[in-house]
């Protein structure tokens, strides 16, 4: 069965039929009701691996309508696709310079496949698992550049005698699925899948920035909080912050 989890991919189920089981309708209900969603600047590889392939959440919806070609078919059934991850390895046969340009290739790779998953087809399958990823877009697709490609881990303080903190420009989500959830999002503000580059723009020398928040009314009903970026008199990217108001 392709339909594993409601959170993760795009199936709908019934709320309000009388099969439903109670936990879950109010399982599915909350979570509608609170916001839950999939959010994150960029998730990690292993995340991206670990969602389930056939209607991916964040697929372009052409993904819903390719579950039952031949192709499809032996993919599930035959060689057990289930997440991205394993249409990756899938598709990565499709890569090789050493199939045969006849119907039925009988390179090393895709005899070990017939034979091991009884597939009459690898090289059909292989392309189908293509097909599947190029649905993702980049922010999904693990065989894009991902901001853990070039981001190094959070930076150690080793400048801690002379009061420098080193900017800790880790965006990415890793760990398991259950991370890749927020609850309590403000609705109205859409969710983006564009993958943020942020890749480091070559230096000319040092720059001095100075950061700072203040609260007024801290603690209290009105309380209001504001922060601010701060380079130099007019510098373009000098900044300020207010904190949303549904941060009650
Ligand atoms: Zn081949
Ligand atoms: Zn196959």
């Amino acid at each position: 069965d392709v339909h594993i989890n409601i959170f993760l991919q795009s199936w709908k189920t019934y709320l309000k039929g009388q099969s439903q089981i109670t936990e879950l309708k109010q399982l599915t209900s909350t979570a509608k009701k609170y916001g839950l969603r999939i959010k994150g600047i960029a998730f990690s590889r292993n995340i991206l691996w670990t969602m389930p392939i056939w209607y991916h959440k964040e697929a372009n919806q052409k993904i819903r309508t390719m579950n039952h070609t031949t192709a499809s078919i032996c993919l599930r059934s035959k060689h057990g696709i289930r997440t991205v991850g394993d249409a990756e390895s899938m598709a990565n046969l499709a890569q090789s310079n050493d199939h045969s340009p006849v119907a039925l290739c009988e390179c090393d790779e895709c005899e070990f496949i017939q034979e091991t998953y009884a597939c009459e087809n690898p090289r059909d399958c292989a392309r189908q698992a293509v097909k599947l990823l190029d649905t993702l877009p980049p922010k999904w697709d693990p065989r894009c550049e991902l901001p853990e490609d070039y981001q190094g881990p959070p930076g150690v303080n080793s400048n801690r005698a002379e009061n420098i903190i080193p900017f800790d420009n880790w965006i990415t989500v890793g760990g398991t699925l259950g991370n890749i959830f927020q609850i309590f999002t403000d609705k109205t503000s859409p969710t983006t899948n564009t993958l943020s580059n942020l890749k480091p723009i070559a230096t000319t020398g040092q720059l001095k920035v100075t950061i700072d928040g203040a609260c007024k009314n801290e603690g209290e009903e009105d309380a209001k909080a504001r922060a601010a970026v701060f380079i130099s008199n007019g510098h373009p990217d000098n900044r300020v912050a207010k904190l949303p108001k549904y941060l009650d």
